[in-house]
């Protein structure tokens, strides 16, 4: 094929770097296309056109930690759905699962969403984040707790709140201590019921945990 610009020169199809815009950032691309030996014009044919979009909405994913065409169409045919079925699974327009698998860009807010309704890992990572947010993370250990503290009276909660401590059971956002007990406290009620008192009010500096036997 002759060149459209030059008239002379010979139309190769060839891997190029070309450059692209994306949501105004511009990413480079490496598509094939027909490039001209002679000029050194780049010209794209439908087909190539196609190519070029999916490559240079890729190159923005990659870029920005989302999830690419092949990750998409994979994500889709994991659950075993047409663009139909995705498309109300995911509560969108059923043209929008085929236009990003073609080579629109979806927002970052939805690509977290069909992460979270496509891969198991991030489902479960979500439910991980929400417990330990909603303080749920030491719920297993309640009734141990419980069990922990009654035979000793000194534990009683009048006191945790004389102290100025709470009895924090499945607290997540307290500080980290043994069954949803707080640290601080668990070092108190040790230094009590062995006897101990220390003049300087000063915590004892050893960092191991007293009760770990016990949960
Ligand atoms: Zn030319």
């Amino acid at each position: 094929m002759k060149c459209f610009q030059c008239k002379r020169g010979k139309m190769v199809s060839q891997v190029t770097e070309m450059k692209a815009h994306i949501r105004g950032e511009e990413v480079a691309v490496s598509t094939e296309a027909l490039v001209c030996r002679r000029c050194g014009l780049q010209v794209l044919t439908d087909e190539q056109s196609k190519a070029y979009t999916i490559a240079s909405a890729d190159a923005y994913r990659r870029k920005h930690n989302l999830l690419t065409t092949k990750e998409l169409k994979e994500a889709r045919k994991r659950l075993g759905m047409s663009f139909r079925e995705f498309a109300e699974y995911l509560k969108v327009s059923e043209a929008s699962p085929k236009r990003w698998e073609a080579g629109l860009v979806q927002d970052e807010a939805m690509d977290e969403l069909i992460r979270l309704k496509t891969d198991l890992s991030t489902a479960r990572k979500n439910v991980a984040d929400l417990e330990a947010k909603l303080g749920l993370r030491a719920t297993a250990s309640q009734s141990q707790a419980m069990v922990f503290q009654m035979p000793r009276r000194e534990l009683a909660e009048s006191q945790w709140r004389a102290r100025g401590a709470s009895v924090s059971v499945g607290g997540g956002r307290s500080a980290p201590g043994l069954c949803g007990i707080p640290a601080t406290a668990l070092r108190t009620a040790r230094r009590e019921s062995d006897g101990v008192h220390n003049s300087t009010g000063k915590e004892p500096s050893s960092g191991g945990a007293p009760f770990s036997s016990e949960c």
